[in-house]
């Protein structure tokens, strides 16, 4: 039998991509607006991915009461201390566009490297995180299983390529001399930070659903 995962987010590519990297196991990938007539609204005031990744989880699976998976992810750019960060998703403010955010990303660097002739330099190393945390209220109390993903790159001034969302314009994938977003979704999926988490979370998905079915069986018989 198959079982549901809802993802706890409201990010459309995220939920795409979670969709087609667990294409391979026994669950069947649900959202949030597919099992819930209310939207679930999660504040995300964590220091870290990590801590945010946890909370979401946590609230949606206490909201639904299903096995759920939560993604916290975002750009780390080091000559900016490692912003945008957890504020990836609002780096140009509250509830701002994928093109706002890219704007505001290229401003910042912009000014740090704004020589005295009004040239821009600068090389930028950078990288996406992306942490995931799966909570099953069912099992072991609730508690969250954790794991983590990274990516390196750089961060280029001219945006290339319309596949995925976010930052993936400006992400320079090291080993390759494309940007994240002309990269196809089976090579971004091979490469990525997300890829990278789920290839840590398969095992503890796996142990978590073979507890589920355990205890369903011991309830029915
Ligand atoms: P969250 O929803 O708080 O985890 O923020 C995620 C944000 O990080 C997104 O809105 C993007 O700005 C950025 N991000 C995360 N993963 C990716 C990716 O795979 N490509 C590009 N940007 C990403």
């Amino acid at each position: 039998m198959k079982h549901s995962l809802v993802v706890a987010t409201n990010n459309r590519g995220k939920l795409e991509e979670l969709r087609h990297l667990l294409a391979d196991m026994d669950v069947e990938v649900l959202s949030i607006q597919d099992v819930s007539k209310r939207p679930i609204q999660v504040v995300e005031d964590g220091d870290t991915f990590e801590a945010n990744a946890i909370k979401k989880a946590r609230e949606v699976a206490a909201a639904t009461m299903m096995l759920t998976l939560a993604d916290d992810s975002g750009l780390e750019v080091d000559a900016l201390g490692g912003a945008p960060g957890v504020r990836s998703a609002r780096f140009a403010g509250e509830r701002a566009t994928d093109a706002e955010n890219n704007a505001a990303l290229l401003a910042a660097l912009d000014e740090l490297t704004a020589d005295a002739a009004g040239t821009r330099t600068g090389d930028f190393n950078a990288r996406f995180r992306c942490v995931l945390a799966l909570v099953d209220p069912f099992v072991r109390d609730g508690e969250p299983l954790v794991a983590e993903g990274t990516c390196s790159g750089k961060i280029t001034r001219t945006p290339r390529g319309s596949g995925g969302f976010g930052y993936d314009p400006l992400f320079l994938v090291d080993g390759t001399d494309k940007t994240m977003a002309e990269l196809s979704e089976d090579e971004k999926n091979r490469v990525s930070h997300r890829a990278r988490a789920i290839d840590g979370l398969r095992r503890m998905l796996e142990q978590t659903i073979a507890a589920r079915d355990a205890l369903t069986r011991a309830v029915v018989g």
